[in-house]
Protein backbone atom coordinates (compact mmCIF):
# COMPACT_ATOMS: atom_id res chain seq x y z
CA UNK A 1 0.00 0.00 0.00
CA UNK A 2 1.52 3.77 -1.01
CA UNK A 3 1.51 6.03 1.26
CA UNK A 4 -2.06 8.00 2.01
CA UNK A 5 -2.76 11.77 1.53
CA UNK A 6 -5.12 13.98 3.57
CA UNK A 7 -7.08 16.52 1.28
CA UNK A 8 -6.79 19.97 3.14
CA UNK A 9 -10.36 21.53 3.98
CA UNK A 10 -9.86 24.48 1.48
CA UNK A 11 -9.40 21.84 -1.54
CA UNK A 12 -12.30 20.96 -0.19
CA UNK A 13 -13.92 23.67 -0.27
CA UNK A 14 -13.14 24.45 -3.72
CA UNK A 15 -14.50 20.90 -4.31
CA UNK A 16 -17.68 21.60 -3.66
CA UNK A 17 -18.07 24.50 -5.54
CA UNK A 18 -16.75 23.22 -8.68
CA UNK A 19 -19.00 20.09 -8.56
CA UNK A 20 -21.88 21.41 -6.54
CA UNK A 21 -21.84 19.91 -2.50
CA UNK A 22 -24.39 17.42 -3.83
CA UNK A 23 -21.65 15.79 -5.89
CA UNK A 24 -18.67 15.58 -3.30
CA UNK A 25 -18.90 12.30 -1.02
CA UNK A 26 -16.93 11.98 2.12
CA UNK A 27 -18.74 10.39 4.44
CA UNK A 28 -17.15 6.47 5.09
CA UNK A 29 -19.61 4.53 4.52
CA UNK A 30 -20.06 6.10 0.83
CA UNK A 31 -16.45 6.09 0.09
CA UNK A 32 -15.97 2.52 1.09
CA UNK A 33 -17.99 1.55 -2.09
CA UNK A 34 -15.31 2.84 -4.17
CA UNK A 35 -12.31 0.88 -2.63
CA UNK A 36 -12.83 -1.64 -4.66
CA UNK A 37 -13.47 -2.57 -8.70
CA UNK A 38 -14.18 -5.70 -9.89
CA UNK A 39 -10.53 -6.69 -9.51
CA UNK A 40 -10.04 -9.53 -6.32
CA UNK A 41 -7.79 -8.83 -3.68
CA UNK A 42 -7.06 -4.90 -4.53
CA UNK A 43 -8.35 -2.57 -1.90
CA UNK A 44 -7.56 1.35 -1.53
CA UNK A 45 -9.34 3.82 0.44
CA UNK A 46 -9.72 6.87 -1.16
CA UNK A 47 -10.80 10.26 0.85
CA UNK A 48 -13.11 11.95 -1.50
CA UNK A 49 -15.44 11.02 -4.33
CA UNK A 50 -16.50 14.00 -6.86
CA UNK A 51 -19.09 13.70 -9.59
CA UNK A 52 -18.21 16.42 -11.86
CA UNK A 53 -20.44 17.40 -14.54
CA UNK A 54 -18.52 18.45 -17.94
CA UNK A 55 -14.98 18.74 -19.20
CA UNK A 56 -14.83 22.68 -17.58
CA UNK A 57 -15.52 20.64 -14.06
CA UNK A 58 -12.89 17.70 -14.30
CA UNK A 59 -10.07 20.57 -15.88
CA UNK A 60 -10.47 22.50 -12.88
CA UNK A 61 -10.48 19.19 -10.77
CA UNK A 62 -7.29 17.91 -11.88
CA UNK A 63 -5.78 21.69 -11.76
CA UNK A 64 -6.28 21.72 -8.14
CA UNK A 65 -5.42 18.64 -7.64
CA UNK A 66 -1.88 19.23 -9.51
CA UNK A 67 -1.37 22.21 -7.36
CA UNK A 68 -1.85 20.23 -3.65
CA UNK A 69 -0.78 17.09 -5.39
CA UNK A 70 -3.50 14.96 -4.33
CA UNK A 71 -4.09 11.87 -6.40
CA UNK A 72 -6.32 11.37 -8.66
CA UNK A 73 -8.07 8.00 -9.91
CA UNK A 74 -10.83 8.59 -13.24
CA UNK A 75 -13.87 6.03 -12.96
CA UNK A 76 -16.08 4.92 -14.83
CA UNK A 77 -18.75 1.78 -13.61
CA UNK A 78 -15.58 0.25 -12.22
CA UNK A 79 -15.96 -3.01 -14.00
CA UNK A 80 -12.35 -3.36 -14.74
CA UNK A 81 -10.60 -6.83 -13.84
CA UNK A 82 -6.56 -5.14 -12.99
CA UNK A 83 -7.25 -3.01 -10.15
CA UNK A 84 -7.13 0.08 -12.44
CA UNK A 85 -9.77 2.18 -10.56
CA UNK A 86 -8.43 1.42 -6.71
CA UNK A 87 -7.21 4.24 -4.70
CA UNK A 88 -3.55 2.64 -3.92
CA UNK A 89 -2.33 6.18 -2.35
CA UNK A 90 -5.91 7.43 -1.41
CA UNK A 91 -6.91 10.62 -2.71
CA UNK A 92 -9.85 11.60 -4.99
CA UNK A 93 -12.07 9.42 -6.93
CA UNK A 94 -13.20 11.46 -9.63
CA UNK A 95 -16.29 9.57 -10.98
CA UNK A 96 -17.68 9.70 -14.14
CA UNK A 97 -21.36 9.10 -13.69
CA UNK A 98 -23.01 12.04 -14.47
CA UNK A 99 -21.37 12.80 -17.78
CA UNK A 100 -24.11 10.26 -19.14
CA UNK A 101 -25.40 12.31 -22.57
CA UNK A 102 -25.63 11.29 -26.07
CA UNK A 103 -23.96 14.32 -27.84
CA UNK A 104 -24.55 13.70 -31.57
CA UNK A 105 -25.64 10.36 -33.34
CA UNK A 106 -24.27 11.33 -37.37
CA UNK A 107 -25.33 8.71 -39.58
CA UNK A 108 -24.32 10.44 -42.52
CA UNK A 109 -20.77 10.06 -41.24
CA UNK A 110 -20.89 6.86 -39.39
CA UNK A 111 -20.46 8.32 -35.99
CA UNK A 112 -21.70 9.06 -32.90
CA UNK A 113 -20.40 11.43 -30.09
CA UNK A 114 -21.04 10.99 -26.50
CA UNK A 115 -19.82 11.90 -23.23
CA UNK A 116 -17.70 9.66 -21.48
CA UNK A 117 -20.14 8.18 -18.78
CA UNK A 118 -22.02 6.51 -21.40
CA UNK A 119 -22.51 2.90 -20.94
CA UNK A 120 -21.33 0.30 -23.83
CA UNK A 121 -24.71 -0.57 -24.48
CA UNK A 122 -26.94 2.97 -24.32
CA UNK A 123 -24.21 4.03 -27.26
CA UNK A 124 -24.67 0.80 -29.31
CA UNK A 125 -28.66 1.29 -28.74
CA UNK A 126 -28.28 5.22 -29.98
CA UNK A 127 -26.74 3.75 -33.18
CA UNK A 128 -29.23 0.88 -34.03
CA UNK A 129 -32.27 3.87 -33.88
CA UNK A 130 -30.28 4.92 -37.24
CA UNK A 131 -29.88 1.32 -37.96
CA UNK A 132 -26.43 1.42 -37.09
CA UNK A 133 -23.69 -0.47 -34.91
CA UNK A 134 -20.76 -0.12 -32.50
CA UNK A 135 -19.16 -3.27 -32.61
CA UNK A 136 -16.96 -3.55 -29.72
CA UNK A 137 -18.72 -5.34 -27.18
CA UNK A 138 -17.13 -6.42 -23.76
CA UNK A 139 -19.05 -8.72 -21.58
CA UNK A 140 -19.97 -6.28 -18.97
CA UNK A 141 -21.34 -4.02 -21.69
CA UNK A 142 -24.94 -2.74 -19.70
CA UNK A 143 -22.39 -1.07 -17.19
CA UNK A 144 -19.10 -0.38 -18.99
CA UNK A 145 -18.69 3.15 -19.52
CA UNK A 146 -17.60 4.55 -23.35
CA UNK A 147 -14.97 6.22 -21.20
CA UNK A 148 -13.80 3.40 -19.24
CA UNK A 149 -13.66 1.06 -22.89
CA UNK A 150 -11.56 3.44 -24.45
CA UNK A 151 -9.21 3.76 -21.50
CA UNK A 152 -8.57 -0.02 -21.31
CA UNK A 153 -9.48 -0.33 -25.11
CA UNK A 154 -11.98 -2.88 -24.40
CA UNK A 155 -12.20 -5.96 -26.66
CA UNK A 156 -15.37 -8.49 -26.66
CA UNK A 157 -17.08 -11.23 -28.26
CA UNK A 158 -17.21 -9.44 -31.67
CA UNK A 159 -13.41 -8.82 -31.41
CA UNK A 160 -12.03 -11.57 -34.47
CA UNK A 161 -13.59 -9.54 -37.46
CA UNK A 162 -14.02 -6.36 -36.26
CA UNK A 163 -11.38 -5.29 -33.85
CA UNK A 164 -11.67 -3.96 -30.46
CA UNK A 165 -12.14 0.02 -28.90
CA UNK A 166 -8.99 1.41 -30.38
CA UNK A 167 -10.37 0.12 -34.22
CA UNK A 168 -13.26 2.88 -33.91
CA UNK A 169 -11.68 5.77 -31.55
CA UNK A 170 -11.79 8.90 -33.57
CA UNK A 171 -11.39 11.44 -31.47
CA UNK A 172 -11.57 12.67 -27.56
CA UNK A 173 -11.54 15.68 -25.06
CA UNK A 174 -9.74 15.14 -22.81
CA UNK A 175 -8.59 17.67 -19.35
CA UNK A 176 -4.96 16.66 -18.55
CA UNK A 177 -3.53 16.71 -15.24
CA UNK A 178 -2.47 20.17 -15.34
CA UNK A 179 -5.72 21.83 -16.13
CA UNK A 180 -5.73 22.32 -19.84
CA UNK A 181 -8.82 20.62 -22.34
CA UNK A 182 -7.24 19.10 -25.59
CA UNK A 183 -9.10 17.49 -28.06
CA UNK A 184 -7.61 15.03 -30.46
CA UNK A 185 -8.33 13.48 -33.91
CA UNK A 186 -12.02 14.22 -34.19
CA UNK A 187 -14.28 13.30 -36.90
CA UNK A 188 -11.94 12.61 -39.84
CA UNK A 189 -11.17 9.06 -41.36
CA UNK A 190 -8.16 10.44 -42.45
CA UNK A 191 -6.21 13.03 -40.08
CA UNK A 192 -2.18 12.33 -39.63
CA UNK A 193 -1.31 15.86 -38.39
CA UNK A 194 0.94 15.10 -35.77
CA UNK A 195 1.49 12.29 -33.38
CA UNK A 196 -1.74 10.13 -32.59
CA UNK A 197 -2.69 10.71 -29.59
CA UNK A 198 -5.92 9.68 -29.44
CA UNK A 199 -4.82 6.04 -29.85
CA UNK A 200 -1.62 6.58 -27.25
CA UNK A 201 -5.14 7.85 -24.79
CA UNK A 202 -6.79 4.96 -25.52
CA UNK A 203 -5.74 2.42 -23.36
CA UNK A 204 -3.52 4.93 -21.13
CA UNK A 205 -6.05 3.28 -18.25
CA UNK A 206 -6.40 6.75 -16.75
CA UNK A 207 -2.86 7.78 -16.00
CA UNK A 208 -2.58 10.55 -18.87
CA UNK A 209 -5.64 12.44 -19.25
CA UNK A 210 -8.96 12.58 -18.03
CA UNK A 211 -11.33 11.35 -21.50
CA UNK A 212 -14.83 13.40 -20.84
CA UNK A 213 -15.98 13.32 -24.69
CA UNK A 214 -15.52 10.16 -27.09
CA UNK A 215 -16.48 10.13 -30.82
CA UNK A 216 -16.29 6.95 -32.29
CA UNK A 217 -17.14 5.50 -35.77
CA UNK A 218 -20.21 2.97 -36.38
CA UNK A 219 -21.00 0.46 -39.30
CA UNK A 220 -23.98 -0.32 -40.95
CA UNK A 221 -25.94 -2.80 -38.88
CA UNK A 222 -25.88 -6.41 -40.96
CA UNK A 223 -29.12 -7.83 -42.05
CA UNK A 224 -28.75 -11.01 -40.62
CA UNK A 225 -26.68 -12.63 -37.53
CA UNK A 226 -26.71 -16.46 -36.62
CA UNK A 227 -24.70 -18.11 -34.08
CA UNK A 228 -23.90 -21.81 -33.58
CA UNK A 229 -21.81 -24.29 -31.18
CA UNK A 230 -19.48 -27.11 -31.76
CA UNK A 231 -18.67 -29.64 -28.80
CA UNK A 232 -14.94 -31.28 -28.40
CA UNK A 233 -13.67 -33.88 -26.92
CA UNK A 234 -11.30 -31.64 -25.14
CA UNK A 235 -10.16 -27.57 -25.04
CA UNK A 236 -7.21 -28.45 -27.26
CA UNK A 237 -9.09 -30.06 -29.87
CA UNK A 238 -11.21 -26.90 -29.95
CA UNK A 239 -7.82 -24.67 -30.07
CA UNK A 240 -6.97 -26.82 -33.25
CA UNK A 241 -10.39 -26.17 -34.64
CA UNK A 242 -9.98 -22.27 -34.39
CA UNK A 243 -7.41 -22.88 -36.77
CA UNK A 244 -8.60 -24.96 -39.00
CA UNK A 245 -11.63 -22.53 -39.26
CA UNK A 246 -9.75 -19.14 -39.79
CA UNK A 247 -7.38 -21.69 -42.05
CA UNK A 248 -10.27 -22.40 -44.08
CA UNK A 249 -10.68 -18.51 -45.22
CA UNK A 250 -13.51 -18.03 -42.66
CA UNK A 251 -13.34 -14.64 -40.50
CA UNK A 252 -16.58 -15.32 -38.49
CA UNK A 253 -17.85 -12.22 -36.08
CA UNK A 254 -17.30 -14.71 -32.83
CA UNK A 255 -15.28 -17.33 -31.62
CA UNK A 256 -15.48 -18.21 -28.32
CA UNK A 257 -14.70 -21.22 -26.52
CA UNK A 258 -15.44 -22.70 -22.84
CA UNK A 259 -13.67 -25.32 -20.83
CA UNK A 260 -15.60 -27.93 -19.46
CA UNK A 261 -15.86 -26.89 -15.78
CA UNK A 262 -16.74 -23.16 -17.56
CA UNK A 263 -19.47 -25.50 -19.45
CA UNK A 264 -21.00 -26.55 -16.04
CA UNK A 265 -21.23 -23.31 -14.61
CA UNK A 266 -22.61 -21.81 -17.13
CA UNK A 267 -25.49 -24.65 -17.34
CA UNK A 268 -26.14 -24.27 -13.41
CA UNK A 269 -26.15 -20.73 -14.96
CA UNK A 270 -28.27 -20.51 -17.50
CA UNK A 271 -30.04 -24.00 -18.38
CA UNK A 272 -29.38 -23.92 -21.95
CA UNK A 273 -28.86 -28.04 -22.33
CA UNK A 274 -25.02 -28.02 -22.65
CA UNK A 275 -23.96 -31.54 -23.74
CA UNK A 276 -22.27 -32.46 -20.36
CA UNK A 277 -19.95 -35.26 -22.12
CA UNK A 278 -18.52 -32.80 -23.99
CA UNK A 279 -14.88 -31.68 -22.97
CA UNK A 280 -15.34 -28.01 -24.34
CA UNK A 281 -17.43 -26.11 -26.74
CA UNK A 282 -16.65 -23.05 -29.53
CA UNK A 283 -19.29 -20.84 -29.60
CA UNK A 284 -19.07 -19.39 -32.60
CA UNK A 285 -21.16 -16.02 -35.02
CA UNK A 286 -21.42 -14.29 -38.42
CA UNK A 287 -23.36 -11.90 -39.65
CA UNK A 288 -23.83 -10.42 -42.81
CA UNK A 289 -26.21 -10.91 -46.11
CA UNK A 290 -28.10 -14.16 -45.52
CA UNK A 291 -26.20 -16.19 -48.34
CA UNK A 292 -22.94 -14.97 -46.93
CA UNK A 293 -23.09 -16.40 -43.12
CA UNK A 294 -25.07 -19.82 -44.87
CA UNK A 295 -21.54 -20.44 -46.75
CA UNK A 296 -19.84 -18.98 -43.51
CA UNK A 297 -21.79 -21.53 -41.72
CA UNK A 298 -21.02 -24.49 -43.63
CA UNK A 299 -17.26 -23.41 -43.41
CA UNK A 300 -17.20 -23.42 -39.71
CA UNK A 301 -19.48 -26.55 -39.41
CA UNK A 302 -17.03 -28.53 -41.62
CA UNK A 303 -13.72 -27.20 -40.24
CA UNK A 304 -15.06 -28.46 -36.68
CA UNK A 305 -16.26 -31.77 -38.08
CA UNK A 306 -12.35 -31.90 -39.54
CA UNK A 307 -10.97 -31.17 -35.75
CA UNK A 308 -13.15 -33.82 -34.35
CA UNK A 309 -16.28 -32.14 -33.03
CA UNK A 310 -18.85 -34.38 -31.36
CA UNK A 311 -21.32 -32.30 -32.79
CA UNK A 312 -22.01 -28.90 -34.50
CA UNK A 313 -25.59 -27.00 -33.55
CA UNK A 314 -26.96 -23.83 -35.06
CA UNK A 315 -29.26 -21.73 -33.18
CA UNK A 316 -32.97 -21.67 -34.60
CA UNK A 317 -33.85 -18.19 -34.10
CA UNK A 318 -32.80 -14.50 -33.00
CA UNK A 319 -33.71 -15.84 -29.53
CA UNK A 320 -32.08 -18.93 -29.14
CA UNK A 321 -28.97 -17.04 -30.55
CA UNK A 322 -29.16 -14.23 -28.17
CA UNK A 323 -29.69 -16.65 -25.18
CA UNK A 324 -26.11 -18.28 -26.43
CA UNK A 325 -24.13 -15.03 -26.78
CA UNK A 326 -25.99 -14.20 -22.92
CA UNK A 327 -24.23 -17.16 -21.84
CA UNK A 328 -21.18 -16.95 -23.32
CA UNK A 329 -21.00 -13.29 -21.42
CA UNK A 330 -22.18 -14.55 -18.06
CA UNK A 331 -19.68 -16.53 -17.70
CA UNK A 332 -17.81 -14.76 -14.90
CA UNK A 333 -20.69 -14.43 -13.00
CA UNK A 334 -21.80 -18.04 -13.42
CA UNK A 335 -17.87 -19.08 -12.34
CA UNK A 336 -18.05 -16.82 -9.43
CA UNK A 337 -20.45 -18.80 -8.03
CA UNK A 338 -18.66 -21.52 -7.53
CA UNK A 339 -16.24 -20.25 -4.87
CA UNK A 340 -16.12 -17.54 -2.56
CA UNK A 341 -13.06 -15.95 -4.57
CA UNK A 342 -12.45 -16.10 -8.33
CA UNK A 343 -9.31 -14.48 -9.77
CA UNK A 344 -9.78 -13.97 -13.77
CA UNK A 345 -6.81 -13.46 -15.68
CA UNK A 346 -6.07 -12.21 -19.20
CA UNK A 347 -3.38 -13.33 -21.37
CA UNK A 348 -2.89 -13.66 -25.27
CA UNK A 349 -0.91 -15.88 -27.12
CA UNK A 350 -0.88 -16.14 -31.55
CA UNK A 351 -3.96 -17.96 -32.72
CA UNK A 352 -1.29 -21.26 -33.60
CA UNK A 353 -0.14 -21.23 -30.45
CA UNK A 354 -3.89 -21.29 -28.42
CA UNK A 355 -3.89 -25.25 -28.17
CA UNK A 356 -0.57 -25.65 -26.49
CA UNK A 357 -1.05 -22.57 -24.03
CA UNK A 358 -4.41 -24.39 -23.14
CA UNK A 359 -2.75 -27.33 -22.72
CA UNK A 360 0.44 -25.20 -20.85
CA UNK A 361 -2.06 -23.65 -18.23
CA UNK A 362 -3.50 -27.24 -17.49
CA UNK A 363 -0.21 -28.65 -16.48
CA UNK A 364 0.58 -25.51 -14.59
CA UNK A 365 -2.70 -25.95 -12.91
CA UNK A 366 -2.37 -29.11 -11.67
CA UNK A 367 1.52 -28.40 -10.69
CA UNK A 368 0.13 -25.35 -8.14
CA UNK A 369 -2.61 -27.87 -7.60
CA UNK A 370 -5.28 -24.95 -8.23
CA UNK A 371 -8.66 -25.01 -9.99
CA UNK A 372 -8.68 -22.98 -13.05
CA UNK A 373 -11.46 -22.85 -15.54
CA UNK A 374 -10.42 -21.46 -18.91
CA UNK A 375 -12.86 -19.48 -21.38
CA UNK A 376 -12.48 -16.40 -23.56
CA UNK A 377 -11.97 -14.85 -27.16
CA UNK A 378 -10.68 -18.45 -29.34
CA UNK A 379 -10.83 -16.20 -32.59
CA UNK A 380 -8.14 -13.38 -31.08
CA UNK A 381 -6.23 -16.17 -29.12
CA UNK A 382 -7.44 -14.19 -26.30
CA UNK A 383 -7.92 -16.67 -22.78
CA UNK A 384 -9.34 -16.17 -19.75
CA UNK A 385 -7.96 -18.51 -17.21
CA UNK A 386 -9.86 -18.22 -13.98
CA UNK A 387 -9.07 -19.85 -10.47
CA UNK A 388 -11.77 -20.41 -8.30
CA UNK A 389 -10.67 -20.95 -4.25
CA UNK A 390 -13.64 -22.28 -1.71
CA UNK A 391 -12.48 -19.58 0.94
CA UNK A 392 -11.51 -16.00 0.30
CA UNK A 393 -9.46 -16.47 3.83
CA UNK A 394 -7.36 -19.37 2.13
CA UNK A 395 -4.16 -17.67 2.01
CA UNK A 396 -2.15 -20.34 0.95
CA UNK A 397 -4.53 -21.10 -2.22
CA UNK A 398 -4.30 -17.48 -3.14
CA UNK A 399 -0.29 -17.81 -2.87
CA UNK A 400 -0.33 -20.77 -5.13
CA UNK A 401 -2.79 -19.17 -7.85
CA UNK A 402 -0.32 -16.48 -7.85
CA UNK A 403 2.43 -18.44 -8.40
CA UNK A 404 0.44 -20.70 -11.03
CA UNK A 405 -0.44 -17.52 -12.89
CA UNK A 406 2.64 -15.38 -12.96
CA UNK A 407 3.97 -18.99 -14.53
CA UNK A 408 0.95 -18.46 -17.06
CA UNK A 409 1.79 -15.12 -18.52
CA UNK A 410 5.61 -16.13 -18.41
CA UNK A 411 4.16 -18.81 -20.82
CA UNK A 412 2.51 -16.67 -23.04
CA UNK A 413 5.40 -14.38 -23.23
CA UNK A 414 7.21 -17.83 -24.55
CA UNK A 415 4.89 -18.36 -26.65
CA UNK A 416 5.20 -15.01 -28.36
CA UNK A 417 2.35 -13.79 -26.64
CA UNK A 418 1.21 -10.77 -23.90
CA UNK A 419 0.15 -10.66 -20.52
CA UNK A 420 -2.88 -8.99 -21.03
CA UNK A 421 -5.20 -8.72 -23.81
CA UNK A 422 -8.03 -6.73 -23.80
CA UNK A 423 -8.28 -6.21 -19.19
CA UNK A 424 -5.33 -3.66 -19.17
CA UNK A 425 -2.20 -3.56 -16.60
CA UNK A 426 -3.77 -1.70 -13.84
CA UNK A 427 -2.13 -2.21 -10.46
CA UNK A 428 -2.72 -6.64 -11.18
CA UNK A 429 -0.15 -6.55 -14.05
CA UNK A 430 2.53 -3.67 -13.18
CA UNK A 431 4.88 -6.26 -11.66
CA UNK A 432 4.72 -7.91 -14.96
CA UNK A 433 5.02 -5.85 -17.43
CA UNK A 434 8.69 -5.22 -17.42
CA UNK A 435 8.90 -9.10 -18.75
CA UNK A 436 6.71 -8.14 -21.60
CA UNK A 437 7.88 -4.71 -23.02
CA UNK A 438 11.67 -4.60 -21.36
CA UNK A 439 13.59 -1.86 -19.86
CA UNK A 440 13.86 0.64 -22.86
CA UNK A 441 10.01 0.79 -23.51
CA UNK A 442 9.48 0.74 -19.57
CA UNK A 443 11.51 4.17 -19.35
CA UNK A 444 10.04 5.79 -22.47
CA UNK A 445 6.37 5.41 -20.39
CA UNK A 446 7.53 7.07 -17.93
CA UNK A 447 9.04 9.81 -19.79
CA UNK A 448 5.59 10.11 -21.29
CA UNK A 449 3.91 9.70 -18.08
CA UNK A 450 5.41 12.93 -17.01
CA UNK A 451 4.83 15.01 -19.82
CA UNK A 452 1.43 14.06 -19.13
CA UNK A 453 1.39 14.37 -15.60
CA UNK A 454 4.57 16.17 -14.16
CA UNK A 455 3.09 15.89 -10.53
CA UNK A 456 1.89 12.51 -10.93
CA UNK A 457 -1.49 12.60 -9.66
CA UNK A 458 -3.07 10.86 -12.25
CA UNK A 459 -3.96 7.06 -10.93
CA UNK A 460 -0.44 6.65 -9.16
CA UNK A 461 1.07 3.17 -8.91
CA UNK A 462 -0.74 1.86 -12.35
CA UNK A 463 0.97 2.24 -15.69
CA UNK A 464 3.52 4.76 -16.16
CA UNK A 465 4.55 4.76 -12.22
C1 LIG B 1 -18.60 -9.52 -16.15
C2 LIG B 1 -17.51 -8.74 -16.84
C3 LIG B 1 -17.27 -8.97 -18.18
C4 LIG B 1 -16.24 -8.27 -18.84
N1 LIG B 1 -16.02 -8.51 -20.16
C5 LIG B 1 -15.04 -7.84 -20.80
C6 LIG B 1 -14.77 -8.10 -22.19
O1 LIG B 1 -15.42 -8.92 -22.82
N2 LIG B 1 -13.77 -7.40 -22.78
C7 LIG B 1 -13.03 -6.47 -22.08
O2 LIG B 1 -12.13 -5.87 -22.66
N3 LIG B 1 -13.26 -6.21 -20.77
C8 LIG B 1 -14.24 -6.87 -20.13
N4 LIG B 1 -14.47 -6.63 -18.79
C9 LIG B 1 -13.65 -5.63 -18.08
C10 LIG B 1 -14.25 -4.19 -18.02
O3 LIG B 1 -15.63 -4.21 -18.15
C11 LIG B 1 -13.60 -3.32 -19.07
O4 LIG B 1 -12.24 -3.11 -18.72
C12 LIG B 1 -14.27 -1.93 -19.24
O5 LIG B 1 -13.63 -1.29 -20.31
C13 LIG B 1 -14.20 -1.04 -18.01
O6 LIG B 1 -15.12 0.02 -18.17
P1 LIG B 1 -15.56 0.86 -16.88
O7 LIG B 1 -16.46 1.96 -17.29
O8 LIG B 1 -16.07 -0.05 -15.83
O9 LIG B 1 -14.15 1.47 -16.45
P2 LIG B 1 -13.50 1.50 -15.00
O10 LIG B 1 -13.38 0.13 -14.48
O11 LIG B 1 -14.21 2.49 -14.16
O12 LIG B 1 -12.04 2.07 -15.36
C14 LIG B 1 -11.15 1.32 -16.10
C15 LIG B 1 -9.85 2.09 -16.30
O13 LIG B 1 -10.09 3.22 -17.11
C16 LIG B 1 -9.83 4.42 -16.41
N5 LIG B 1 -10.90 5.34 -16.76
C17 LIG B 1 -12.23 5.17 -16.61
N6 LIG B 1 -12.89 6.21 -17.11
C18 LIG B 1 -11.96 7.06 -17.59
C19 LIG B 1 -12.01 8.33 -18.23
N7 LIG B 1 -13.16 8.95 -18.48
N8 LIG B 1 -10.84 8.92 -18.59
C20 LIG B 1 -9.65 8.33 -18.35
N9 LIG B 1 -9.55 7.13 -17.74
C21 LIG B 1 -10.69 6.51 -17.37
C22 LIG B 1 -9.77 4.06 -14.94
O14 LIG B 1 -8.93 4.91 -14.20
C23 LIG B 1 -9.25 2.64 -15.00
O15 LIG B 1 -7.86 2.64 -15.11
C24 LIG B 1 -15.46 -7.32 -18.11
C25 LIG B 1 -15.73 -7.09 -16.75
C26 LIG B 1 -16.72 -7.79 -16.12
C27 LIG B 1 -16.98 -7.51 -14.66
Amino acid sequence: MLETTRIPEPVLVELRAIAGPENLRLAPGELAVYARDATPLFWGMPEAVVAPADTEQVARILRLATEHRIPVIPRGAGSNLCAGTVPLAGGIILSTVRMDRILEVAPEELLIRAQTGVTTRALNDAAAAHGLFYPPDPGSHTVSTIGGTVATCAGGLRGLKYGVTRNYVLGLTVALPTGEIIQTGGRLWKDVAGYDLTRLLTGSEGTLGVITEVTVSLLPKPPVSRTGLAYFGSLADAGRAVSGILAAGVLPSTLEFLDRSCMDAVEQYAHLGLDPRAGALLLFGDDGDAAVVARSFEAIAAACTDCGALAVQTAGDVTESEALLTARRCTLPALSRLGSLTILEDASVPRPRLAEMVARIGTIAARHQVMIATFGHAGDGNLHPTCILESAADTEGIAQAERAFAEIFRTAIELGGTITGEHGVGAAKLPYLKERLGCEQIDLIRRIKIAFDPAGILNPGKLGS
